[in-house]
């Protein structure tokens, strides 16, 4: 019988995981990664601040798949094959614990990214898996069903074709020349560029609040980071993902409104506003912090509303109550511009989900041709969700692979 081949085309996440599935689903297949860059892997090295966050501690298929802004109704039915637990138990089998952070994120128990790189190098030489490293693709074609691929260095021809090159537009083109459609890739997961004396010099301070982009359907809650460039914090990247193409319609300039107490509205807060003007009726309003806000976030707000610094609880007048209600629930702010967040940004935009069969990541366009990743229309927001997607896709297509390979033989 003729040895089958599969090149796997990117040596990242969703690259490596296909290739490990689908050799211990098939020993006898030849795989071969082919990767553009020196080292393999590099994302996954940098990624969670070094510490990679493997997936997130969501184990109901459906509550998952509202992670993802683009990939929700699609990833679906994958994650009823492969998810979050699977995750777990793939890692847990090759001797790597995974611990849960309070927000649900999950890392190795290591804290250390080089965790799972050593995993899977260790697991692609275990299982004869070739890596060359070096070769960018130049270009693909499918001849009297078998593909080839042109490398800076050579020619390679293969039986299946995986791609899982992230988001690279030199790939994208490659696939708009075989017929798929790219949607336009813009930047998801960016955080907030804001000059506003309102939260200047408060660099550090993390609160829970509501934010909605005014003039827009978008709005978030969420942990929310002041920092010295305006706002970050995963309230704002849930933002920045779903709203990845609107704000890039809007070159990144709009306004949003801040509600530092989450869901209160402003007449909510009257009253307890008006409660407090008899309780603390001889304190001054800066002598302590209320609604749980940061203290320093508070005596911002009470200077925003122009209060004066010996202003009493008693002493506040029915306009002052209402200009600290409004500071307090709608605090509007400009947004000028982004910034990277640098422990994890990802594309949004790719292959259109609709040229591929989700039960098995293969194009509907090419058969023999797999897709996984963030090559795909597929991104998610912060917090682990976008290499679940590199698994998920790695792992469904290596089955796709190793059956259809039985199937034909
Ligand atoms: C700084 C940072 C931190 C992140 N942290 C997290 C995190 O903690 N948790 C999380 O879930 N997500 C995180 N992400 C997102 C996550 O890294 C990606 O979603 C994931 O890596 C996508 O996997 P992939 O295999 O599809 O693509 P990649 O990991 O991008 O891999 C693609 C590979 O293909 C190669 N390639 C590209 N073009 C060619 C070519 N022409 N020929 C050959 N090879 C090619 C590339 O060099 C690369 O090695 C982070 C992203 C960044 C940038």
């Amino acid at each position: 019988m003729q040895e089958r081949e599969v090149l796997i085309i990117g040596g990242g996440a969703a690259g490596f995981f296909t290739a490990i599935n689908l050799a211990e689903a098939n020993p006898d297949l030849k795989i071969t990664i082919l990767e553009r860059g020196k080292e393999v892997l590099t994302k996954v090295r940098i990624s969670g601040g070094g510490r990679c966050n493997v997936t997130h501690a969501e184990f109901i298929p459906k509550e998952l798949s509202k992670n993802y802004p683009r990939g929700e109704k699609e990833l679906l039915g994958p994650f009823h094959q492969f998810m979050t637990g699977d995750t777990i138990a793939w890692f847990d089998e090759r001797g790597i614990e995974l611990k849960t952070e309070e927000d649900g994120r999950m890392f190795p128990i290591t804290d250390s990214s080089e965790t799972i790189i050593d995993c899977f190098l260790a697991e692609t030489e275990r299982l004869n898996i070739e890596i060359k490293t070096g070769h960018s693709v130049q270009d693909i074609q499918q001849n009297n069903d078998r593909w080839l691929v042109k490398t800076s260095k050579r020619d390679f021809t293969a039986d299946q074709l995986v791609m899982a090159t992230g988001s690279n537009p030199k790939i994208w083109k490659l696939l708009e020349k075989l017929g798929h459609q790219i949607v336009q890739p813009v930047p998801s997961l960016f955080t907030f560029n804001i000059q506003d004396h309102r939260i200047k010099d408060l660099a550090g301070i993390s609160t829970f609040a509501h934010i909605k982009i005014l003039d827009e359907k978008l709005e978030s809650d969420g942990p929310l980071l002041i920092t010295h460039w305006g706002l970050s914090g995963p309230g704002i990247l849930k933002l920045s993902a779903w709203g990845a193409r609107i704000l890039e319609a809007r070159n990144y300039h709009f306004k949003i409104q801040v509600n530092w107490l989450d869901y209160t509205t402003a007449e909510e807060i009257l009253e307890k506003i008006k409660r407090l003007k008899h309780k603390f009726a001889k304190q001054q309003l800066t002598t302590h912090a209320q609604f749980n806000l940061p203290k320093r976030l508070w005596l911002s707000l009470l200077k925003a509303a122009k209060f004066p610094e010996d202003q009493k609880w008693a002493e506040l007048s029915n306009k002052q109550i209402h200009k600290l209600a409004q500071e307090l629930t709608q605090c509007q702010l400009t947004v000028n511009g982004k910034s990277t967040f640098k422990e994890e940004f990802v594309t949004a935009g790719g292959v259109d989900l609709k040229e591929i069969n989700f039960k098995t990541f293969e194009s509907k366009l090419h058969p023999k041709l797999y897709l996984a990743g963030e090559i795909l229309n597929i991104d998610a927001i912060t917090g682990g969700f976008n290499f679940q997607n590199a698994w998920t896709g790695g792992f469904l297509a290596a089955q796709a692979i190793a059956k259809s390979v039985v199937n034909e033989n």
